[in-house]
């Protein structure tokens, strides 16, 4: 039996009323002044409190880590996408039993989801899907800012601004004509993200880069990217709009 499986062995879903309503902590009891507005260190016993809201009564609850799966598949069955819901935690299971036989120990939750998101971008890369695909890139920068792996997240962070410079299109088709019509990359739709502009300052900051560190590293990585995707955008006109959002 998989970890899910003992989870939702455990605790049903549709019978189970887990969290805390009143501001006391999941772990140890600590009593806390106020509700907290979000995920919060326990003052008590230091773990990581979050806090959901309940779909049976939309209560807002305070609970441990390990229960927001279970708050997850709740709001699953609630919105009517429990089968999507399981069809993932399936793919989540299968992901982890490969890398634990692979690595000889219990894979972390960042390696089971770098995992399936290196195994996304190649179907996603096959199919046409380039919007799908910057979507897997950036969800890699956001495990590895996680991880504390600040120096690679922002690597993957100025690759996704590169992508979003050249316009990326879901085609969803190979189809020749179809692809004249529709370009994979077009520069006209090119835009930058102020979430991931933010969190490259918010990143070069951090290790006390200089804007030309942050040129030399952008065209480096536009240029791997230009050369293995073939992507219409040069790199060198591709940072003269990135620096101008820069702070
Ligand atoms: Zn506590």
């Amino acid at each position: 039996m998989g970890l899910f499986d003992r989870l939702t062995a455990k605790f049903s879903p549709k019978k189970s009323n887990i969290g805390n309503t009143q501001p006391v902590c999941p772990y140890c009891g600590h009593q806390l002044e106020k509700m907290p507005g979000r995920k919060k260190r326990c003052p008590g016993c230091d773990q990581h409190m979050l806090v959901r809201t309940r779909p049976r009564d939309r209560k807002k609850i305070l609970i441990r880590e390990d229960q927001a799966i279970l708050i997850e598949e709740q709001w699953s069955i609630a919105n009517g996408t429990h089968d999507q819901f399981l069809a993932a935690r399936r793919e989540y299971e299968a992901e982890r039993n490969r890398l634990q036989k692979q690595l000889g120990r219990e894979p972390t939750a960042s390696e089971i989801e770098w995992a399936k998101l290196t195994k996304e971008l190649g179907v996603h890369a096959k199919q046409y899907q380039w919007g799908l695909y910057r979507n897997a890139r950036l969800s890699m920068g956001d495990i590895l800012k996680k991880d504390k792996k600040y120096k690679d997240a922002l690597d993957v962070y100025l690759e996704v601004c590169y992508l979003d410079l050249n316009g990326p299109n879901n085609c969803g088709s190979t189809d020749a004509q179809m692809l004249r019509e529709f370009p994979p990359f077009n520069p006209k739709d090119g835009f930058l993200a102020p979430g991931v502009l933010g969190y490259v300052d918010n990143l070069l900051h951090r290790q006390k880069l200089s804007k030309n560190d942050i040129k030399v590293r952008f065209l480096a990585i536009s240029a791997n990217v230009q050369n293995s995707l073939g992507l219409p955008v040069a790199p060198e006109k591709a940072w003269r709009k990135l620096s101008k959002e820069l702070n």
